[in-house]
């Protein structure tokens, strides 16, 4: 099963159980209005890849995703989900095959925690253990306590808690696809930086087709095998891994949304593995670095330290090599704007 011989998109050496998604000139005019809200959008998506679509409110991101599972029908166009052509079926079984999770979260008030994630699986008539089987397996999947939370209701869960039961509640049949709009917009900062690691990790695991909306770059960037940027009535501006993005944006447009700090979001993305490593200089204990950590990692260690060089571990903490900032700005084949490297700095500072 394993395909880790692949290179290029990051989706690829993951194991799927996802299927891919055509989008062929699709274009949605709503009735009554003049212009397209979404104008011919073409796209091709891979099996397992975690696409994100950022763009600004009203661009009719969450009208291209509805497309998908047909909440919201096309005006002329094609989309394909695993080579069928989801016009030619039956959109409530379509729907009952495509996980959704919005902003909004969705959950029935009057249904408890357990009954909301069954939703799904009863309409499909499975049977009472299987489903409830399931149940359990899901709310522990999205890190709750399935004896705790099955047989609450909603409102008696905080926010980002409610956000990880819609995750679950979509994930309930399985389904190779899952459109996911501003799912973690409307939680606090902290609580939205959990989702997204709880997430990635649940994507490392299911590896399920996944178009995801935000508004939030940054978001994109951190979760994104490709980001499509999307300006007004969803153009395409770029469409690419969120690497090459940051290192060559198409045009201003894509640069307004990358803002400062490209550089640093670059070195992020970059394991410290990528780096023409000096020798080990005998650096320790705090001025070290994993060789699995980012370069941007190594960075904020050297800057926040003040030392020159720190040491590259592995694993087992043995020094394999070194870095300094000269090295760390050599990946990026340019100087990092507002770093100096401190051997550079005045003596004694
Ligand atoms: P986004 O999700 O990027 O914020 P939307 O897809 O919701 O954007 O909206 C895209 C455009 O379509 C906007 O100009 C919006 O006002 C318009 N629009 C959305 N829904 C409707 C509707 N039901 N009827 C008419 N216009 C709509
Ligand atoms: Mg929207």
């Amino acid at each position: 099963m394993s395909e880790s011989t692949a290179t290029g998109v990051a989706a690829i050496a993951r194991n799927t159980s996802g299927v891919g998604i055509t989008l062929d000139h699709v274009t949605k005019v709503y009735p009554g209005t003049e212009a397209p809200a979404v104008d011919d959008f073409s796209m091709s998506v891979q099996p397992g890849e975690l696409i994100m679509f950022v763009g600004p409110s009203g661009c009719g991101k969450t009208t291209t995703m509805k497309m998908i599972n047909r909440i919201i029908e096309p005006s002329s166009g094609s989309i394909a989900i695993d080579g069928r052509d989801v016009l030619s079926l039956n959109p409530n079984e379509l729907r009952r095959h495509i996980g959704y999770v919005i902003q909004q979260i969705g959950l029935f008030p009057h249904m408890t925690i357990a009954e909301n994630i069954a939703v799904v699986p009863r309409l499909l008539g499975w049977n009472k253990q299987k489903t409830a089987d399931r149940v359990d397996e899901l709310i522990e999947t999205v890190q709750l306590d399935a004896a705790t939370f099955g047989s609450r209701y909603p409102k008696q869960l905080s926010g980002g808690q409610q956000q990880r039961v819609g995750v679950a509640r979509a994930l309930a049949a399985d389904p190779p696809v899952m459109l996911m709009d501003e799912p973690f917009g409307a939680t606090d900062p902290i609580t939205r930086e959990k989702l997204q690691a709880e997430f990635l990790r649940l994507q490392e695991s299911i590896g399920k087709t996944i178009i995801f909306v935000t508004h939030d770059f940054d978001e994109a960037i951190k979760l994104g095998d490709r980001i499509a940027v999307l300006s007004e009535r969803s153009q395409i501006e770029q469409f690419d891994t969120p690497a090459n993005i940051l290192a060559a944006p198409a045009n201003d447009y894509v640069r307004s949304f990358i803002g400062h700090g490209a550089a640093l979001k670059r070195l992020a993305l970059i394991p410290v593995s990528e780096a023409r490593l000096a020798a080990a200089q005998g650096t320790s204990g705090l001025a070290t670095v994993r060789a699995d950590a980012t370069l941007r990692d190594a960075l904020d260690t050297l800057v926040l330290l003040g030392v020159p060089s720190i040491d590259v571990i592995d694993a087992g903490g043995r020094a394999v090599g070194s870095l300094t900032v000269e090295r760390i700005s050599d990946v990026l084949g340019a100087d990092i704007p507002g770093v100096t490297a401190p051997d550079t700095r005045a003596a004694g500072a």
